[in-house]
């Protein structure tokens, strides 16, 4: 079979640039290996409840009717309507340090003033910084790459506040241990400080339903269970795949939403020497995974005193992002609060979810000592909830046990390490569940549970082989909004206006 474009996974940004294809009457087939689409963006049932795996936020909120923001962008491309989305704002949100917690909306003027009323001295090189992101265009996707923190560092001199500004940047959108590139910072910095929180009232799920309706009713094709195996090349061009079941199928252009290590696997595998194919740029493995504990309430956090949305935390004064020595690092994270968005209706659920950076490769190493692999997935704790004993493994070979002790271990030190920030929820908590860098693996196919892939990011999208191109998250635009975005603009630069289509921007 022979295709406009084929595209690899059916994530945010595979199912987007699906969309754009399919609306040009480009004949065009999303390839995703599992059964069901979202990439990591996905959701699942546990237990009788509905959990979405990588939803806290839609970041990049816009009012109805503004105009030239990602939001909008996204909307005017995919040709959906704002109420489509259903969304609802935050309330607000916080970054709460030891001493200190900096208070945000999607109204930049509380953050200015929380900054003004904490940092007084700061506020005049916070106003600059403000306005050097401003005026940065992070659509130029050829402006050459720089560290944020030297140039943060020329507007802010209180090295709690550049931490307390970097954390929740860096826990929603960073690649990179210690800093970020300047482009990313300003890309992150927007869509959660200028820009803002918003949810639909049914999480992702709803979103993921309005792009896979969109995507068919263009006349998109899509198949499920079809994991690409190889990435096949003609003369030094990618020509097509080839199943995990060896079909193979063909195509003028190929999108790659697999990452970039990934993809770069995909071409040197199977039998052709990876010279005749060529290769993507080698590109470091990311370093940064995540544990995520959802905790079910008895009744909603606002009743306990938990009044924000999301609050992005260090129990150090300078806060670490890297790789844990350990299994987890629970001394900073997100707690988010799903039913502190201004939802219409109380959700079913009272759920308050904290996000840990991770060792994938401590927790490769306990699953594979378990010997018998423990499902993988979330939905996979045992434990019903705090104190009680862990259950569902008894029977089970002793070393599966260990790896479900280590998570029962870990839920209660994440739960415990973060009462220096809110109420004490322990208990009120009616069932847990937890996923670890496993599932980060399982849910997007990156190397080492990457969460927000590799470092290197190729920002044209362009591999060095002709008719492949990245898409997603190793394109360099992150979460839910900047992967469709990203989805959207490789479609339209590399196949629809190569093919001289008029295309808006
Ligand atoms: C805990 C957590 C919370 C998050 N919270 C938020 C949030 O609140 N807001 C937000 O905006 N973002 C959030 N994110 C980030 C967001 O989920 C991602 O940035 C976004 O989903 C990336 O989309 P993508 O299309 O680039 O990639 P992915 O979602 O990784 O999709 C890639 C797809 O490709 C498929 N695939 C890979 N290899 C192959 C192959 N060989 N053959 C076939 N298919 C293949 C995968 O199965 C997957 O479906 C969160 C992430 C995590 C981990």
């Amino acid at each position: 079979m022979h295709y406009d474009a084929i595209i690899i996974g059916a994530g945010m940004s595979g199912l987007a640039a699906g969309i754009r294809l399919a609306m040009f009457d480009k004949k065009v087939v999303v390839l995703e290996r599992h059964y069901v689409w979202g990439g990591l963006n996905s959701f699942y049932q546990y237990k009788g409840h509905q959990f979405d795996v990588g939803l806290h936020a839609m970041t990049n909120y816009a009012v109805k009717g503004a105009r030239g923001l990602p939001l909008s962008r996204l909307l005017k491309q995919l040709r959906i309507r704002h109420d489509e989305l259903d969304l609802h704002q935050q309330g607000f949100s916080s970054v709460s340090f030891p001493g200190e917690k900096l208070k945000f909306s999607n109204d930049f003027n509380l953050l200015r003033d929380e900054v003004a009323r904490a940092f007084p001295h700061q506020v005049d090189g916070f106003d600059k910084l403000a306005k050097a992101v401003r005026e940065f265009n992070e659509l130029d996707l050829d402006a050459p790459q720089q560290d944020a923190r030297p140039v943060v560092r020329r507007f802010i001199t209180e090295p709690l506040l550049e931490d307390m500004i970097f954390c929740p940047l860096m826990f929603y959108g960073s690649a990179r241990e210690h800093d970020m590139d300047w482009d990313q910072f300003v890309v992150m910095f927007k869509s959660i400080f200028f820009e803002g929180f918003a949810r639909p009232q049914q999480g992702v799920r709803h979103v993921l339903k309005l792009l896979i309706d969109r995507y068919r009713k263009a006349g998109g094709e899509l198949r499920l269970k079809a994991g690409v195996a190889r990435i096949l090349n003609s003369n030094g061009r990618a020509a097509g795949i080839e199943l995990e079941n060896g079909e193979q199928l063909t195509a003028e252009a190929v999108l790659s939403s697999a990452g970039l290590v990934e993809t770069s696997r995909l071409c040197s595998a199977g039998s052709q020497p990876a010279q005749a194919v060529g290769a993507p740029p080698t590109a470091p493995v990311g370093k940064l995974s995540f544990t995520e504990t959802i905790s079910v309430l008895d009744k909603p956090a606002r009743e306990l005193g938990i009044e924000e949305t999301i609050i992005f935390f260090s129990n150090r004064q300078r806060f670490a992002y890297e790789q844990p020595q350990d299994d987890v690092d629970t001394s900073s994270g997100v707690i988010c609060m799903p039913g502190n968005f201004s939802l219409p209706q109380e959700p079913k659920d009272h759920l308050l979810r904290i996000t840990n950076i991770a060792n994938f490769d401590r927790w490769i190493a306990k699953a594979r000592s378990a010997g018998s692999q423990p499902a993988t997935g979330a939905g996979t704790l045992p434990a019903p909830a705090v104190g009680e004993a862990p259950t569902a493994c008894a029977g089970e070979a002793p070393a599966l046990r260990d790896y479900y002790a280590a998570k029962q271990r870990w839920y209660e030190q994440s739960c415990a390490d973060v009462l220096g920030h809110i109420a004490d929820f322990r208990s009120h908590v009616k069932l847990v569940d937890m996923f670890t860098p496993r599932t980060i693996r399982h849910y997007t196919g990156h190397e080492a549970g990457a969460v927000y892939g590799s470092p290197r990011k190729l920002r044209t999208g362009q591999t060095g082989i002709d008719g492949l191109y990245i898409i997603g998250t190793d394109q360099g635009f992150l979460g839910i909004i900047g992967a469709a975005l990203s989805g959207i603009s490789m479609a339209n630069r590399w196949v629809l206006q190569r093919d001289g289509a008029a295309v808006e921007a």
